[in-house]
């Protein structure tokens, strides 16, 4: 690599040289200078051992206005930290791009040395691909901002944003868009994955939403995308995950809504959780777009467990009640909590009991009716335990998601009318294997049932069945990424790969 073309920019060196008390403004141009061993050990994305030689990490590090972290860092810890604790992964070096100057750099740096490389935004990967051991991981949190343009109802969010600030930001306009249920979410993962959410049904996912994207791709270029720059990138990137490079920014469609919006959970006896799903699954067909519900069963460590269905309703608050009434004639009325609230403090309400941070095991899948058969073997084989807590939840899809078809986008289940997921945590970790155990049991009574599963939810999953879950869509994904990734650099997600 040519040294020269990493020489910081040469207008602040000029300056620094020709008047006194600039060299401290073209210091802060640029981030103070790390110091660097004179081998780094990392390994390429093929798991073979290298040694990176200090001066091109040298190069690397004077090539950015944002941050190298090396081990030993004041703030590597924090940047390769990952929600799910067990994922304690040490990357030879992380970048902490300002711009899509430094993501390009460190793309390059990636690409011409073979390593591994790993893209955070929030963190949230079920899989734990967003951080790596000995590659180069990219993160993106220093690379957050939403700006709205009220009259275009668009927000530009960059790439290492999160969910959050897009709700914030949106919302103090009187728009939103689709965005998660918990708002430490990255807008990166999320959106790029698919992005379900308690406005999905009216507004559609979150990719429906994405009217243009900035996209560093593998041969380090920076391509703005749309519907008509870079269509089949645009189409991919809409669902096919981190396969095809590091987004800097997002362009999002907004929609009017009122900030009240009413929500609650109704719980039932466990004794009566068929009844309920029954209900449940009869019921979600009839109600309008902005209805949002999801059932579940099961509960959290300590408690007993039982069988619920949560909703969100986004229109107006005052017609609320007529579509809450049918919910409390489902079955025998336990527990009961309905509030009016901010949508913005709604989306930060799961924020810290979530089930989906817990250290855990999950599985999850999509499926187009629940049939009596599914929900039977979903409760027949549902075992509560003292030490474990156990989570199986239907989330409901349909509404706008469903308007858009299978091959609009890379996303390929607009078909289903669920998508269902089993979780389980436990108290001791000693008992993981038990636990582990147990939950893919249950599972193996619905995967038959399911057509794939959520490429955001990767947990484990074999490449056979991601394939699968990329359906009708895969021969095109696989086109795509074979003319913009054709070495397979951006392989720690959902991976696009032929078997
Ligand atoms: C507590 C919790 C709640 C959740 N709730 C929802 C929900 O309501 N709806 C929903 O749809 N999903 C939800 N999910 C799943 C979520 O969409 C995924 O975990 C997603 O990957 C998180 O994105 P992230 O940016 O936080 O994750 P990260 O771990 O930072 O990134 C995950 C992957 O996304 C890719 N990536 C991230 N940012 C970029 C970027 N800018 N450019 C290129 N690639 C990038 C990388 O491949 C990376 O490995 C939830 C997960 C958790 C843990």
């Amino acid at each position: 690599m040519d040294r020269r073309n990493f020489i910081r920019s040469s207008l602040s060196a000029a300056v620094a040289v020709s008047f006194p008390g600039t060299r401290a403004l073209a210091a802060s141009l640029l981030h103070t200078s790390t110091t660097i061993p004179n081998n780094i050990d990392a390994i390429t994305s093929d798991g073979a051992e290298i040694t990176l030689q200090k001066s091109a990490v040298q190069d690397l590090s004077d090539s950015l206005k944002g941050k190298l972290l090396l081990p030993g860092s004041p703030a590597y810890d924090s940047a390769r930290w990952l929600l799910k604790q067990e994922y304690d992964k040490y990357p030879a070096l992380i970048v902490q791009p300002t711009g899509s100057a430094d993501v390009q750099n460190a793309v390059n740096f990636a690409r011409d040395n073979s390593l591994l490389l790993a893209v955070k935004c929030g963190g949230h990967s079920a899989s734990g691909k967003s951080s790596c051991d000995k590659g180069l991981q990219i993160d993106l949190s220093q690379l957050r901002n939403t700006r709205v343009d009220r009259g275009a109802k668009t927000a530009r969010v960059a790439g290492g944003s999160l969910l959050g600030e897009l709700d914030h930001e949106a919302m103090s306009h009187g728009l939103v868009t689709t965005a998660g249920s918990v708002s430490h979410t990255g807008v990166g993962g999320l959106t790029l994955g698919g992005g379900f959410g308690r406005l999905g049904r009216r507004f559609g996912m979150t990719i429906d939403n994405v009217l243009e994207m900035d996209v560093i791709t593998p041969d380090g270029k920076l391509r703005r995308v749309n519907a008509n720059n870079d269509p089949d990138l645009y189409w991919a990137l809409r669902g096919g995950g981190g396969n095809f490079g590091v987004v800097t920014s997002f362009l999002f469609q907004l929609h009017e809504m009122q900030r009240d919006i009413v929500t609650g959970f109704i719980g039932y006896p466990l004794s009566e959780a068929k009844q309920i799903i029954e209900f449940f699954a009869e019921h979600s067909e009839k109600i309008p777009d902005e209805m949002n519900i999801s059932a579940s069963i099961g509960g959290r460590l300590g408690r007993e467990p039982g069988v619920g269905i949560s909703f969100v309703w986004s229109g107006d608050p005052s017609k609320a009640d007529k579509h809450i009434e049918p919910l409390r004639k489902a079955g025998t009325v336990a527990f009961e909590r309905i509030r009016t609230m901010d949508y913005v403090a709604v989306q930060r309400s799961g924020d810290t009991d979530d089930t989906r941070a817990f250290t855990g095991y999950m599985k999850s899948g999509f499926v187009n009716a629940l049939t009596s058969k599914l929900i039977n073997n979903v409760v027949d084989n549902f075992e509560p335990h003292p030490e474990r807590a156990t989570r199986f939840s239907f989330g409901q899809l349909g509404g706008a998601i469903a308007r858009v078809d299978n091959a609009d986008t890379a996303f390929s289940h607009r078909d289903a009318s669920f998508n269902l997921m089993s979780f389980v945590s436990w108290k001791s970790d000693s008992e993981r294997e038990e636990h582990v155990k147990y939950i893919k049991s249950h599972w193996s009574n619905v995967e038959p049932f399911s057509t794939g599963f959520y490429v955001n939810d990767d947990y484990d999953q074999s490449q056979e069945l991601i394939n699968k879950t990329y359906r009708e869509n895969l021969p095109r994904l696989l086109k795509i990424k074979k003319k913009f990734d054709p070495t397979n650099l951006f392989r720690l997600n959902a991976n696009i790969q032929a078997m």
